[in-house]
């Protein structure tokens, strides 16, 4: 690594020149640190917003999975077979199916020799658990954390090998001229108190991009608090999206963050809802069910059945859901409340669906309050809200439907290197998945991503990058006239935080679960017009305050473009599928009583082998759609991928 530096405008810039930078310290950019560092390319370092932060590092559930073939016990499982469900997911790529599915036992062992406490049984095999979406019993999990344990591991090996990392330092410009990538402008948030010492500029031949999902696009949203992700800049600099349409929304308490899976909901706790002061509290949800037992068997399905997912949306589950989002939009808060009974009524537990009922008799919950039922049954669970503050004994908890998890992002090819040469996308961040996905496979192809990506940078990727005086004249030109706009960003008033609230707000209205043709439209204009004013109209009082203007700038650009992702696939007459209900007049509603805006038509698959890619040109966006790549079938005889691999180079 180098360091020099360049002139900008009225400002001058210190530079870091080295071969590669990766942004993010979750577990997908740790990772592909260490192994490229390991791999043979020392000249590499990793840059993040706050080393703290992430989705990583901060969440968990009641039994976090991590996806990987079987280890475990007499049935058969194979490469292949992992490949194609995955591939099933729908609209997902079938080379990168099978990396997935080949390289998962290869990373989920090196995260174990690591010191992930993965459970194992005393002859030593890694004894799975079925998942959703999982034909076998391929999850397995640590407790509530892995993902922590997982960054807490892969840091440390990281620090091993004495990896820089530079902390706050905000990516906030991808340099690419459409065609490679020469670098990442970051706003240093340690010394931004002056608008002059704000920025760093890092020169690189390759950028492993891991900066998590786009969070901050939506206001309910139950990725933790401080993680918004960073790929606006990535798609303003030409590299392009796909699947962006297909998100993961579920319920999850507000304060804390967290999702209220499981025996969060079979405990059956009260649900209702208040007006925004918190008065006039309705018990809907039993003002909607006549049949008690309905709901009851409902409220308990949510805890295994925890995405919102539109084919359980007239029938099952998730028409509790519906009705959560239906109470929200009116302005009401929701709340779960374990001190009392739903309905103020005993439980008839014989009322349930043999399933539910059977379920709560052999768990010997068949008693008392929700809280006792809670207690009895997994005692972590009140106690996780204990030790952030909430007392579920004496207290309610406020929920709403929120983001979760982003199946699509940036394009990545087999190697996840994206359509800019140089620009690599792994974890969260990477397009990996399609509609559906096994729970727990986001932690392994942020694993296996990362690994890709490192051996192509090892073996292909190798050399200096240019000189900063030498960068191309149009990325020059765009690196100064972005540092002056940011720049005049700083005045007197601040109008940065209310543009945040009223864009992510409206992102969760109308790009949330529920879409509609006119609300898109709607939002994707609101949109639009706030980015093509933002250099006009948004204001900071205080150069440190760059970061938050800034972000907004690229949670807007995110946002655009996913807006634009879901008119294009209503326009193309793209149907409700995964976590998405799109409103259809000609569809029904899941029930009578419920407004137009519920109707829909679940998709029948038949764009399962398509997927969509958008890309920025400017202000343009260009959406196109292609035929999924099929799982290859590779000559697998053993001496010519010997041979091959002994050429070192025909893999690649
Ligand atoms: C509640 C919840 C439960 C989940 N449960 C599961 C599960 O059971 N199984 C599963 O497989 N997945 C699960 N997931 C998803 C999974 O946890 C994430 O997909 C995964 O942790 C993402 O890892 P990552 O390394 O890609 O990103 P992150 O861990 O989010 O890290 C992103 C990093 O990028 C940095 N960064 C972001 N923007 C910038 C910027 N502009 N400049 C510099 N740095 C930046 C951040 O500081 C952070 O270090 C869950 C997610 C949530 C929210």
């Amino acid at each position: 690594m180098r360091e020099s530096s360049i002139r900008c405008g009225a400002y001058t810039l210190p530079v870091f020149s080295l071969n590669t930078v990766v942004v993010g310290t979750g577990a997908a950019g740790y990772n592909a640190a260490e192994r490229l560092h390991r791999g043979g390319q020392p000249d590499v370092a990793i840059v993040t917003e706050h080393i703290l932060a992430g989705t990583s590092r901060n969440t968990g559930s009641d039994k976090q999975t991590y996806y990987k073939l079987t280890l475990s016990g007499g049935e058969a499982d194979s490469v292949r077979e992992m490949a194609e469900t995955l591939f099933s997911g729908q609209c997902v790529d079938g080379d990168i199916a099978l990396c997935e599915a080949a390289l998962s036992a290869q990373c989920f062992l090196r995260l174990a020799e690591l010191g992930v406490p993965f459970p194992r049984n005393r002859y030593g095999e890694y004894v799975g658990y079925k998942t959703d979406h999982d034909p076998r019993r391929r999850a397995t999990s640590v407790g509530p954390y892995t993902s922590r344990r997982m960054t807490e591991c892969l840091e440390a090996a990281a620090q091993k090998r004495g990896i820089r990392v530079f902390d706050k330092m905000q990516a906030v410009m991808v340099l690419g001229d459409g065609g490679r990538v020469y670098g990442l402008l970051c706003l240093d948030l340690t010394r931004a108190q002056e608008t002059a010492d704000a920025f760093t500029l890092f020169v690189c031949t390759n950028i492993i991009y891991a900066t998590g999902g786009p969070a901050g696009m939506y206001a309910n949203s139950v990725y933790p608090n401080g993680h918004f992700g960073a790929t606006g800049i990535a798609l303003e600099a030409g590299v392009m999206g796909r699947n962006l349409t297909e998100w993961q929304f579920g319920l999850a308490s507000l304060h804390p963050r967290w999702n209220v899976s499981g025996t969060y909901m079979q405990a059956l706790p009260h649900v209702y809802s208040t007006d925004a002061a918190g008065g006039d509290e309705r018990s809907f949800l039993c003002d909607f069910f006549a049949d008690r037992g309905e709901m009851l068997t409902k409220m308990f399905l949510k805890g295994y059945q925890w995405p919102f997912d539109v084919r359980k949306a007239a029938g099952g589950s998730s028409l509790i859901d519906l009705l959560v989002v239906q109470e929200s939009a009116k302005g009401r808060r929701v709340f779960l409340d374990y001190r009392r009974n739903p309905c103020a009524g005993e439980v008839n537990f014989e009322s349930l669906a043999p399933e539910a009922h059977a379920y709560l008799q052999n768990a010997g919950a068949c008693f008392g309050l929700p809280i006792d039922r809670l207690l009895h049954m997994n005692k972590p669970a009140v106690d996780f809200y204990r030790d952030k503050g909430v007392d579920l004994a004496a207290q309610p908890l406020e929920v709403a439907l929120c983001a979760q998890h982003n199946n699509g992002g940036l394009a990545v090819d087999c190697w996840w290197q994206t359509n800019l040469q140089g620009f690599f996308a792994v974890g969260e961040v990477a397009a990996s998945h399609g509609v559906y996905r096994p729970g727990g496979s986001a932690l392994n192809a942020g694993q296996v991503g990362g690994a890709r990506a490192a051996q192509f940078i090892a073996a292909r990727g190798a050399g200096d990058p240019p000189a900063p005086e030498a960068l191309p004249q149009a990325v020059r030109a765009r690196l100064d006239a972005f540092v002056q706009g940011a720049a005049s960003l700083v005045g007197e008033r601040d109008n940065t935080r209310a543009a945040w609230h009223e864009a992510t707000r409206r992102m969760s209205r109308v790009g949330g679960a529920i879409r509609s043709e006119a609300g898109i439209a709607e939002g994707l204009n609101a949109t639009r017009a706030a980015l093509a004013a933002f250099w006009r109209d948004i204001r900071v009082d205080s150069p440190a305050r760059l970061g938050e203007a800034l972000r907004l700038r690229d949670t807007l650009l995110s946002q655009e473009t996913y807006l634009a992702a879901m008119a294009d696939y209503l326009a193309q007459g793209g149907k409700s599928r995964g976590s998405a209900l799109y409103t259809d007049p000609m569809g029904c509603k899941p029930h009578e009583t419920l407004p137009d805006l519920y109707a829909f038509t679940v998709d029948d698959g038949v764009r399962g082998g398509l997927t969509q890619e958008v890309t920025r040109h400017g202000e343009n966006i260009t959406v196109t759609w292609r035929p999924v790549r099929p799982i290859p079938v590779d000559d697998d005889f053993f001496e010519n991928v010997w041979r091959a691999y002994r050429e070192n180079g025909n893999v690649y």
